[in-house]
């Protein structure tokens, strides 16, 4: 693919306002309005570029800072040609957009991913059977896992499988259509509650940690990643990443970024992937490294990079789809990433309040993202808080202060 420069005049999108022979500056399109889009969006215009966001929602986080707005559904075939004819190269902020939609828009347009990577990330069953695939060369498997489409095969599940959890094929995030399961019963109960839809059944693992690596690859294949950063989940959702050397023990470290580099290859994949790792208790010594699952896009555990790196997941991102050079990465700080959902602005007594941001933003290092949602929910991704700074004692340090001002979970982790 030729190289789209920011700030450059294409005659290729002409949008359809300026009439036939008019021109449009370089213009780059995301499927999705959600926080990882506006983060995008933002990255996008720091080089210059126009961006247009398709989401159907008004008050879309990325469609409120983008140059352009489609308000429409993924799957809208008008919507979908307005956002090819504003754009020069298009990528994706969801793995749930519809796979159909990015093949259309590739018909006119550099997709990046494209839909077929997307697609496998869709679906657990693809995902593990492509991870299944790669093991050989990446050298990681994921954990022993049943499909459930039908009442048989609910019956055939293997009593090794046991304690497992059950999670939908289809459409999973943040821990949602998951459910624990310890015997037979239970499992036939969470299925027929998840409305008998296809599912996963994954063997309870023994963790010791969680990890996940990102890398970003480009059009000719070539690939440069982050560090791997060790991820604290509370109740499935994210809640902290530690981002320094010692996170975690350097051979699995090596072993991850090893697999996901695989992973990557193996689809031929453009563009910023995360791949998410459990390292599980084998009784050796560091634990075993198992794969659980990859996100198409950038990462909430990548958002460290914004203030800890040369270049963040995000420009990389549009350094990868728009086919500029892709530097390597370096991370200059010690970083730990805190999640905002939308718990913090409400107190003990479930009474809303405004965050003591005066108290955090006094502390040294400390960098807040907010993503303009005016809606505080509980468990809402509302914003994250990065905590840099010159060694890992005082990051930890100053995380804790930050995290113990804001009433946030997994203090224990930091
Ligand atoms: P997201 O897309 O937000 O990362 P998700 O809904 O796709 O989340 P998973 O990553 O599959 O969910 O699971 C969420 C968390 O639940 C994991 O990070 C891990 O803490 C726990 N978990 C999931 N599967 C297993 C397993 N097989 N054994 C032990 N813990 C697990
Ligand atoms: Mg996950």
């Amino acid at each position: 693919m030729s190289p789209i420069f920011p700030g450059t005049v294409s005659s290729s999108g002409q949008p359809a306002t300026l009439g036939a022979n008019s021109t449009h500056p370089a213009t780059l399109g995301v499927m999705g309005g959600g926080q990882l889009g506006r983060m995008f969006v933002q990255a996008a215009q720091r080089l210059g570029y126009f961006t247009a966001v398709l989401d159907p929602d008004p008050q879309s986080p990325a469609g409120l800072v983008s140059h352009h707005h489609v308000q429409a559904d993924y799957a809208d075939a008008q919507g979908l040609a307005r956002l090819a004819e504003l754009s020069d190269a298009i990528t994706t902020e969801f793995e749930n957009v519809p796979a159909h939609a990015l093949q259309t828009l590739a018909t006119t347009r550099p997709v990046a991913p494209g839909a077929a990577c997307v697609a496998i990330a869709q679906n657990r069953a693809q995902e593990k059977a492509h991870f299944t695939a790669c093991a050989s060369v990446s050298g990681v498997t994921c954990a022993p896992y049943a499909i459930i489409e039908t009442a048989e095969q609910l019956h055939a599940v293997p009593a090794d499988l046991l304690p497992g959890i059950l999670k939908t094929t289809r459409m999973g995030y943040d821990g949602k259509g998951q459910a624990r399961v310890k015997n037979t019963a239970e499992l036939a109960a969470a299925w027929a509650d998840l409305k008998s839809v296809p599912c996963v059944l994954e063997k309870l693992m023994p963790l010791k940690a969680e990890c996940s690596v990102i890398v970003a690859r480009g059009w000719d294949g070539r690939m440069v990643s982050f560090a791997p950063q060790r991820n604290v989940h509370v109740d499935g959702i994210l809640a902290v990443t530690h981002a320094y050397e010692e996170n975690m023990p350097s051979r699995q470290a090596l072993r991850a970024l090893y697999a996901t580099k695989s992973i990557a290859s193996h689809i031929d994949y453009v563009g910023v992937l995360c791949v998410e790792f459990f390292i599980v208790d084998d009784g050796s010594e560091h634990g075993g490294l198992i794969v659980n699952e990859m996100a198409p896009r950038p990462h909430n555990s990548g958002h460290y990079t914004m203030d800890a790196c040369d270049a963040s997941q995000f420009d990389l991102q549009v350094h990868a789809m728009a086919g500029l050079p892709l530097p390597q990465p370096r991370q200059h700080s010690p970083a730990i990433m805190l999640n905002l959902l939308g718990d913090v602005w409400f107190d003990a007594q479930g009474r809303s309040r405004t965050p003591d941001w005066q108290a955090v933003l006094g502390l040294p290092g400390t960098h807040l993202h907010l993503y303009g949602k005016l809606d505080a929910r509980l468990g809402r991704k509302m914003g994250h808080l990065n905590i840099t700074g010159a060694d890992v004692a005082s990051v930890k340090a100053v995380a804790r202060q930050a995290a113990e001002l804001l009433g946030l979970p997994g203090l224990d982790a930091l």
